[in-house]
């Protein structure tokens, strides 16, 4: 059963050669890694080239937890250089969910700029956006919508209904992480997609607490679990686990314009 891990953060992973070698051997046939900022994007470039299984497809981007306007030009320019190399744009997008950051208007707008810059390049490089947007939902629909852009991941997404109406309204995308399992948010949200707008991910290597607890029990995430993604789906969703993957599968090779 072949299967895709739509975001995972490969260069995070401490180690990452047992990690690609657990995914192949459990069936994770692709993984799309994504980059945080400069020093991430060359170093996932770095992953891509030197591995051979599973396939993995790159993401450069800037997160907007390490928004920096000084090295945004540079993020810009490497994008341009390796656009051969890259699936998506990503992770980019807005973060307000720490209160010193809520309080903080030049850091928020430090994060608008890059985020608006990055969807501006996605655009005209035609590649597909992955957008982080806790804590930042409304405001993130809105800008993309503003911008024009015409296809979304809204990574994550754990936000509002109404917001998720609007996002699935224009053609976006969410996307479902392990969080589906126990996050009630997660749960709503993704409870209220149509499967054919909903990809899976790990967001590897977060670490998730099950019972949602501080001191809960929890694990490691690596690409392997993409399968607890796929299994708290289906519980959730009441559907079986091959006809799930398959739209799955579908939707990221749509998505992410796989071959
Ligand atoms: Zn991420």
């Amino acid at each position: 059963m072949n299967i895709i891990d739509t975001h995972a953060h490969l260069d995070h992973i401490e180690n990452l050669n047992q990690a690609l070698k657990n995914a192949d051997q459990e069936g994770v046939e692709s993984i799309i890694t994504v980059s945080t900022d400069v020093a991430s994007c060359r170093k996932n470039l770095d992953i891509k080239r030197g591995a051979k299984k599973p396939n993995i497809y790159l993401a450069m981007g800037m997160h907007p937890s390490d928004a920096d306007l000084d090295d945004l030009d540079a993020c810009v320019e490497l994008i341009r250089n390796e656009r051969s190399e890259l699936t998506a744009i990503g992770e980019i997008g807005l973060d307000f969910w720490y209160k010193w950051v809520r309080k903080d208007q030049e850091k928020k707008n430090a994060q608008r700029k890059v985020f608006r810059a990055l969807l501006e390049l996605a655009q005209e490089l035609d590649l597909p956006p992955v957008i982080h947007t806790r804590g930042t939902w409304r405001e993130c629909f809105e800008t993309v919508k503003e911008m024009g852009i015409k296809q979304a991941e809204f990574h994550w997404y754990s936000g509002p209904l109404d917001v998720l109406k609007n996002i699935l309204d224009a053609g976006h995308y969410i996307s479902a992480s392990p969080s589906i399992a126990y996050s009630p948010e997660s749960r709503e949200a993704v409870g209220y997609a149509p499967i054919d707008r909903v990809m899976i991910e790990t967001d590897s290597p977060v670490f998730y607490r099950m019972g949602g607890q501080e001191d809960g029990e929890g694990f490691l995430a690596e690409p392997k679990d993409i399968f607890r993604t796929l299994r708290a789906y289906c519980a959730l969703k009441d559907v079986q686990e091959a006809q799930a993957l398959e739209v799955f599968n579908r939707n990221a090779r749509e998505f992410f314009h796989l071959d």
